[in-house]
């Protein structure tokens, strides 16, 4: 299913809610339903809550833009303090649905204005949002797994292991429980003026909930944001990036991190199914459906591993290409990002002076790369350094530990 989709989720509307008009008529006076089998309207973007308000409810398709206004816009989740609603439609949607947010299980603030969630997505699983304010802009960092499948090396997501995709109301929740924390107000104040979905998880492989969650974002109703301010980061899944570019207009940056394949599949396992000159196909195809499109390559480096001339050259070369084939000079630009150390990882973070002359080899090669400013140090917030709490399915974390044990006793022993 595509967000164009005006069809309902199946998953999300529960058929047993499904009751005809006149039976809905009567609802203000029907107990409601578990929480359980409750629509969450946080699951639904636009076109969706209107056919859940004409086909579930039996009202107007008007209506639901009253309610993501209280939702989006208001921030109240309770029907009874939506008061230019009815009161007989309160009760119905007391009836069929809910509006849950996740919980928040704590929250951080940095000297530096940084804002990290820790969100409960369930008992057992919680991730981490994060916000970062800068001049004239305040940029969300959303994730759309618990944990990672991928087991990019230098990840502290990945060391978590994966348990789970997110649905699109703990996608869209997030944004909420930060807007509201902000005091946002879409088309007013804006605290909230950019999102990048480069949190916990691959958001491709998380496709339906992403693209849902991403359509709310940039909805008037919803938080209101242009395209290009939705940001979309991935490892580079390059079916899910032409799929990306059917349906939506967002911006896409690619993890990057390697210049060559050799380097790359050892640090993003993913590039042994597609490699780098597929990659970079994919992401010329996404920029030429609409003129002006650039795509951002994140480079994240490491000492000693991809931060050497050589390498840099290799990427002035490998992004001159891309810029060749969509015919458009800067349309690739790169983002350099220093490698921000957690426990047990084996990488470090180049000196100021390495990463300097790496960012000087690719400016007087003409590329834009500006070194994103480690930001939320304090917190655990900086890129790379999510964790929040992963039911690990795959085993990952226990491997993880038990290769940091393994390093331990030889560093004792040596
Ligand atoms: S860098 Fe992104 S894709 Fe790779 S393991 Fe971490 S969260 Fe997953």
């Amino acid at each position: 299913m595509t967000n164009t989709s005006r069809d309902i989720d199946a998953t999300l509307i529960d058929t047993a809610s499904a009751v005809p008009a006149d039976a809905a008529a009567r609802a203000d006076v029907a107990v409601a339903a578990p929480e359980a089998k409750r629509t969450n309207l946080f699951d639904l973007e636009r076109v969706q809550l209107e056919d859940f308000f004409e086909q579930v409810l039996g009202e107007k398709r008007y209506r639901a833009h009253q309610v993501m206004k209280w939702i989006h816009h208001r921030y109240v989740t309770e029907f009874d303090q939506m008061t230019d609603l009815g009161k007989a439609l309160r009760a119905k949607l007391e009836q069929h649905a809910h509006v849950h947010a996740p919980s928040v299980v704590f929250d951080k603030a940095s000297e530096d204005g940084t804002h990290k969630w820790l969100l409960g997505m369930d008992p057992k699983n919680a991730i981490e949002t994060v916000y970062i304010p800068d001049k004239g802009r305040g940029t969300l960092c959303v994730s759309s797994q618990v944990g990672c499948a991928l087991n990019c090396q230098f990840c502290s997501t990945a060391t978590q292991g994966f348990n789970r995709n997110l649905s699109t109301a703990e996608i869209i929740g997030q944004v909420w429980v930060a807007a509201r924390h902000l005091g946002n107000v879409p088309h007013q104040q804006r605290k909230l003026t950019n999102v990048v979905m480069m949190g916990m998880g691959e958001p491709l492989a998380n496709f339906d909930n992403v693209v849902r969650a991403m359509s709310i974002m940039r909805d008037d109703l919803g938080y209101g944001l242009a395209n290009k301010r939705v940001t979309l980061s991935t490892a580079g899944m390059v079916p899910m990036i032409d799929k990306l570019g059917e349906v939506s207009d967002v911006s896409l940056a690619v993890s990057l991190h390697a210049p060559n394949d050799d380097l790359r599949s050892e640090l993003v396992p993913l590039n042994k199914k597609y490699g780098i000159e597929e990659l970079v196909e994919s992401c010329v195809r996404y920029a030429l459906r609409k003129a002006g499109t650039s795509v951002t390559f994140e480079y994240t480096l490491m000492k000693g591993v991809n931060d050497q001339p050589a390498h840099a050259r290799e990427l002035v070369r490998l992004m001159k290409a891309f810029d060749r084939a969509v015919q458009m000079k800067g349309a690739a630009k790169i983002n350099l990002i220093p490698f921000n150390p957690f426990p047990g990882t084996r990488f470090e973070r180049p000196t100021d002076q390495a990463i300097r002359a790496f960012q000087k080899l690719l400016n007087d090669s003409g590329m834009i790369a500006p070194v994103r400013r480690t930001r939320g140090d304090d917190i655990d917030a900086a890129c790379g350094q999510l964790k929040g709490q992963v039911m690990d399915r795959t085993r990952r974390n226990a491997e993880f530990r038990k290769q940091v044990a393994q390093r331990e006793r030889g560093d004792a022993a040596a």
